[in-house]
Order: structure tokens, then sequence, then C-alpha cells
């Protein structure tokens, strides 16, 4: 019985949902009291409006307005649980660093307006391209990771490999042709997470200075 299951819950959370007269749906608070022994008196507090500006304000906090990729504020909340439940699925966490070549070119010669599309392009591209339970962070100006799990770290190389091509490939807007560099790091069990994505970045640099458009591991 639904009361009793409620009471199972801490107040706050007390949240039943209720279609309207023209089935869409509300969200509800719940407060129940004992009557009697067969009688309860519960009262509904619609609170569809303030979960949505709720939900809303979450969005923005954890994404980056130009390019809604999620950024390091939803990186620092939640790395310790990602880190955690791939170790309970004993998968292997790798770091993809990622920074667009010669990006400054791009601004200089067709505008910082392109340039912005040009990220959001970037960002849509590599979304598409990655699995649903990896993870896209805008980690900077034109710098990017990625948290991938694996079985083994060859996996995250070839996945890597697999989304700078997908980039060369791709015909950008104006400026038609645009390479990215990466780096790989995978991150070792109790290792601190700024250390892996600190490895990732050297490659990265490696990935650069060895000529650019290419997967350093
Ligand atoms: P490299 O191949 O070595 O990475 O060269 P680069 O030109 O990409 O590197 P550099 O770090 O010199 O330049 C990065 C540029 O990215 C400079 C900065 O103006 C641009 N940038 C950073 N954030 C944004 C942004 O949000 N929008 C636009 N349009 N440009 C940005
Ligand atoms: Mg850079
Ligand atoms: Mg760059």
């Amino acid at each position: 019985d639904w009361i009793n299951e409620l009471l199972k819950l801490p107040g706050r959370q007390r949240i039943v949902s209720m279609q309207d007269k023209s089935m869409v749906l509300h969200a509800f608070t719940v407060s129940i009291s004992q009557y009697d022994n067969k009688l309860w008196i519960l009262n509904f507090s619609d609170i569809t409006d303030s979960m949505a500006e709720k939900l809303q304000l979450k969005h923005q906090v954890i994404h980056d307005p130009l390019t809604n990729a999620y950024n390091r504020a939803y990186f620092n909340e939640t790395i310790s649980s990602i880190l955690e439940s791939h170790r309970n699925e004993n998968k292997q966490t790798n770091i993809i660093f990622f920074d667009i070549d010669h990006f400054k070119q791009v601004n200089d010669t067709y505008g910082h307006k392109v340039g912005d599309s040009i990220l959001v392009g970037i960002v849509n591209l590599v979304t598409k391209n990655i699995r649903e339970k990896d993870y896209l962070i805008r980690w900077g100006g034109e710098e990017f990771i990625i948290i991938t799990s694996s079985e083994s770290p060859k996996d995250s190389y070839k996945q890597a490999e697999y989304i700078r091509s997908i980039i060369e490939e791709h015909d950008f807007e104006d400026v038609k042709k645009l390479t990215c560099s990466f780096g790989l790091a995978a991150h070792q069990y109790g290792e601190d997470i700024n250390n892996t994505i600190k490895n990732a970045d050297d490659k990265l640099y490696e990935a650069k200075s060895s000529g650019r458009n290419k997967v350093a591991e």
C-alpha cells in the first residue's frame, strides 16, 4: 500500500506524480497524518513549477553555456562516484584529453563568432560519437576531456583514434577542415584523478609537438 511505502521515506522525499485532466504529469509533495486506525489525512502540494526551476538551475550549474557540454563543476561533483562505479564494474577508467589544433588561427582568420560555433560543432560531433556512459567535459577554452571506461587502456586508444578521425573528416561551417590532438592516460586505482589528467595533458603536449592531429599514449 502506497501510503506505507511513502511513510518509509524521510518527509522531504515523499513526492508523487499525478496526471491532470489533460494527461500532463505534475509532481506533489505529500504530507501524511493518521486520523485514526483506518483513516489518513493526506495533503498534496503541487511543486511542478519549483521542481522544474530547480532542475533548470542545476542544469546551468553543471553545463558550459556555450556548448552545453559538462563543465568542471560537474567533474568535481561527480568524479568520485564515476570512479567508484567503474571500479564496481571492474572497468578501467581512462582520460582522453584533447585540444583543437591552431585554434587561435581560426579566431584570427574567421572571427571569434565562427570560433564559438566551431566549439559547439566539436561538442555535438564528439557527443554523437562517444558512448552514452562516457562523459565529455569542457575543461578550458578549447580543451576537453572525455572520461571513459574500458576493459583495457587499448580500447581507449582505439576510441580516441576514432574521434580524431571523425573530426578530421568532418566539414565544419566556414572553416571546413579542422583537427585536434589527443593525450591519453589510464587511471590507477587510488590515484589522485588530477594526476591522471596531468599525465593525459603531458601526452597531449607530446602529440602537439610531434606534428598535431595525433593520439599520444
Ligand atoms: P595549438 O595547436 O598549439 O593548440 O594552438 P592553438 O592556437 O589552438 O593554441 P593557443 O592556446 O595558442 O590558442 C587557443 C585559442 O583558443 C586562444 C583563444 O582565443 C581561443 N579560445 C579559447 N576559448 C574560446 C572561446 O570560448 N571561443 C573562441 N572563439 N575562442 C576561444
Ligand atoms: Mg589549448
Ligand atoms: Mg589548441
